[in-house]
């Protein structure tokens, strides 16, 4: 498994396998190729259907803004991946330059034919199942066992990741207007909002609108494990912070959630378009109720159970966005995963940890299944589900 810090990338919203990704791929063409006089660049699968509402035309001509540069949506021509691009590089009108590259989920891109840096796999373990059991054979937390494979970067990294989270909330609650795109949806964290309320779950539902809106509008948001599914695990941090938990305990509930996340990476999918929405807010919840569940003291085995519980309900949850807009159903989709958390913890709380039948491994390998067992039209394609339903 990579670096937790591959998983939590700072990027802007709406999508972060839709415009994190080629932006870093326009950034790798042009440092590989920087003598090129024109790019041309053509969007396949996922990437063609919703790369409109999802920005990825407006994010490559932005970053390669200094030649001339053209995109291409390409909806019929098949790839064995569903985010493919390929990037042309032009010198006086003559191609000399191809590079195809894949946007795997959560910002990461892979390259043709070219092997990935084995030196980033960091962990030695690459199962809930061996973790748990190495860290009760050694009596460890599951923060003291990331500690052991990361380096000594990661706390001051965890702790920008953390004010980007709350600075996200802040920005969106207050925000007011419409977001951007034809379907004018109105903002609603900010009268969401009632610092005075009792409420605590409507409050967390104004965090996770926050930071859903902020990504729909382009802003700076943490990919947890992906940007349409940025909302959960800050509102669930806020939450988490306004129960009265320490800074320095929600940074080590971050190492937990991030571990979680690097196992359905891992494992499974966090790419919607590969295996639909269950794998971008079903993991973004699952990393959400492991955070609480260790924060809540929660043993290895309670904390799998919230875990596993989590993502074992979203399982077959389809990608739909209406128009390609990460708006609708995912701002609203974000709010309920983060009730849906805190839920999923307090119920791995009340349940003995040796009744479960489900482990969180399995739950995982089954997700990919079923993703790779949905028609493509439910896998972040705009061609299915409210997609397709909904008529102005
Ligand atoms: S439906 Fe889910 S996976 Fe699809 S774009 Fe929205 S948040 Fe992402």
């Amino acid at each position: 498994m990579y670096s937790i810090k591959e998983l939590y990338k700072i990027g802007n919203g709406p999508s972060s396998s839709h415009t994190i990704g080629p932006l870093e791929a326009s950034k790798e063409f042009l440092k590989r190729y920087p003598n090129v006089d024109a790019v041309r660049v053509t969007l396949y699968g996922s990437l063609a259907l919703t790369g409109k509402g999802h920005l990825t035309d407006y994010i490559i001509l932005k970053t390669i803004s200094d030649i001339p540069c053209e995109v291409q949506f390409d909806i019929e021509t098949r790839m064995k991946h569903p985010n493919t691009m390929v990037f042309q590089g032009y010198k006086n009108n003559q191609c000399i330059a191809e590079m195809k590259v894949f946007s795997v989920g959560g910002g990461a891109i892979e390259i043709a034919g070219e092997p990935q840096n084995p030196l980033k796999h960091i962990y030695k373990e690459h199962s809930f199942a061996d973790i748990k059991a190495y860290c009760k054979e050694n009596e460890l937390t599951l923060p003291a066992y990331v500690d052991m494979f990361e380096d000594k970067e990661l706390e001051a990294y965890l702790d920008c990741i953390y004010t980007i989270m709350l600075d996200a909330i802040d920005r969106g609650l207050k925000a007011n207007g419409e977001l951007p795109g034809k379907l004018h949806v109105k903002r609603k964290a900010s009268y969401l909002y009632e610092p005075d309320s009792s409420d605590i779950r409507k409050k967390v539902v104004a965090y996770a609108y926050a930071v859903s809106e902020e990504n729909a509008s382009g802003g700076q948001i943490v990919t947890a494990p992906t940007c349409g599914a940025s909302g959960v695990l800050p509102a669930v941090l806020r939450y988490a912070k306004e129960l009265g938990h320490s800074k320095d305990d929600l940074l080590q509930g971050l190492k937990v959630a991030g571990l979680i996340g690097n196992l359905v990476k891992m494992n499974g999918s966090i790419s919607g378009a590969e295996a639909g929405c269950q794998a971008e807010v079903g993991t973004a919840c699952a990393m959400a109720a492991a955070f609480l569940a260790y924060l809540d003291g929660g043993s290895l085995d309670t904390i799998e159970r919230a875990s596993e519980i989590a993502l074992e309900h979203h399982l077959g949850l389809t990608c739909d966005p209406i128009a390609g807009y990460v708006q609708i159903p995912c701002i609203e989709r974000n709010a309920v995963a983060a009730l849906r958390a805190i839920d999923a913890a307090k119920l791995a709380s009340y349940l003995h940890a040796e009744d479960s039948k489900i482990s969180f491994d399995l739950v995982v390998e089954t997700m990919l299944k079923t993703g790779q067992d949905l028609r493509k039209n439910y896998r972040e394609t705009a061609e299915g589900g409210l997609a397709k339903t909904y008529h102005e």
